[in-house]
Formats: structure tokens, C-alpha cells, sequence
């Protein structure tokens, strides 16, 4: 612990906005963008948050980046995830939700000059027919050329995988709630 670690920082002689997908069964895409913000901080990056289908169920990270504020700024829109048990809302009532999400990433991006957009659980509200992929690509278009993207939820359409620069599949390989532990704070929510 004696020696001293000269520290050095890289940089790309390029710097270009990256469009990013975080996909798949297993537990790790949300976390996995909000680490993006976080780093994206230590650079003094803005990062701006569009969650998707949420909003009836409390989770960590819509009071945790306040403690990240003013670099980073979240959304949660939505009533919850559409279609999984419990969930109350028709499905008319959650595309509208996310009809709304929509017109609120085409406003950030028309207005907004955060460096990274997240649009988390998008995959799975393309999936779920609550935004049509052209809107989707639509708002890519939209992206200026410096900006990152990172769109996440399983279910990825092909055609984004396509489009995106850098691809992860988070696969399952064991999951707590199978041995029937509740979602923890902190980890789950
Ligand atoms: P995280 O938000 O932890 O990064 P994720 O974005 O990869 O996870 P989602 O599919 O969005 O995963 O699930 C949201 C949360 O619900 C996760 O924290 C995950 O641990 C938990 N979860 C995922 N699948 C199940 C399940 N089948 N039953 C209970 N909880 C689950
Ligand atoms: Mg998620």
C-alpha cells in the first residue's frame, strides 16, 4: 500500500454518442444503466432518465440520483409492468401511459443537452404494444451525435440490436425469488 499509483484518464480522440441495449431474462439492466449515470458523473456528465411502465411500486433510484442531482435527472412514467399478475390497469390505460413517455423523450430530446438518455424497460414496452418500433427509431433518429443512448428490458426487437453499437444479453442463471425470497431493497428495487 506503500507505493504510490500514478492515476491517468483516457481519451478518445473521437468522441461520439453511443447507442446502447441492455437486454434479457436475468436481474441487472436497470442497475446496469443507473451505473452508467453514476460513472457518467465522475466525468461530469449529464444523464437524463425516462423509466418506462413505472410508477405504482417504489424503487431505490428515484430518490438515490437525487443525491446525483443536478447531473442527473430521472422520470418515472407509467402504472407498472403491463400484464404481469396483480397489475390492475388495462392495457389501453398503460400505452397511453407510455404514449406520454414518448412525447416526453421527443421534448428532452429536442430541449434537453443531457450527454447520456436512458429509456429504461423500452424493449418491453415495445414488446408489450404500448410504442410502435418506428416511433422508437424515430426517437434514435432524433439522438444528436454526441449523445449516448441506452435503451433497456428484455424482449429487445431485433432491428434496435441492429441499429445499436453495443449490445449485452443479461442471462439468468439463478434468481433469489425462485427459492422464494422477496425482492430485497437496495439489490431488487
Ligand atoms: P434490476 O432493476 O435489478 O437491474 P432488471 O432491470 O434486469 O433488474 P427487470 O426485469 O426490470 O430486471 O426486473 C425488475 C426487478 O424485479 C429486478 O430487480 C429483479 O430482481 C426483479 N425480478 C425480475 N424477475 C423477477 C421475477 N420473476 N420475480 C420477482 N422479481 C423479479
Ligand atoms: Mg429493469
Amino acid at each position: 500500500m506503500d507505493d504510490q499509483v500514478t492515476i491517468s484518464k483516457f481519451e478518445p480522440k473521437v468522441k461520439r454518442g453511443l447507442v446502447v441495449i441492455i437486454t434479457g431474462n436475468g436481474k441487472g439492466k436497470t442497475t446496469s444503466a443507473m451505473g452508467m449515470a453514476l460513472r457518467g458523473c465522475g466525468h461530469g456528465l449529464k444523464t437524463t432518465i425516462v423509466q418506462f411502465m413505472k410508477g405504482d411500486l417504489y424503487s431505490g433510484e428515484w430518490d438515490g440520483v437525487k443525491q446525483l442531482a443536478p447531473l442527473v435527472t430521472l422520470y418515472h412514467t407509467g402504472k407498472g409492468f403491463c400484464g404481469i399478475q396483480g397489475n390492475p390497469y388495462p392495457h389501453a390505460e398503460h400505452r397511453r401511459n407510455a404514449q406520454d413517455a414518448i412525447d416526453l423523450v421527443e421534448s428532452i430530446l429536442r430541449t434537453d443537452n443531457c450527454d447520456t438518455l436512458i429509456l429504461d424497460e423500452i424493449n418491453n414496452a415495445i414488446h408489450l404494444h404500448l410504442v410502435d418500433l418506428p416511433q422508437v427509431k424515430h426517437l434514435l433518429a432524433l439522438r444528436p451525435p454526441h449523445m449516448h443512448m441506452v435503451l433497456t428490458g428484455r424482449d429487445a426487437h431485433p432491428d434496435l440490436i441492429e441499429l445499436a453499437d453495443t449490445v449485452s444479453e443479461v442471462r439468468e442463471i439463478k434468481h433469489a425469488w425462485r427459492k422464494d425470497i422477496e425482492p430485497q431493497p437496495g439489490i431488487d428495487f
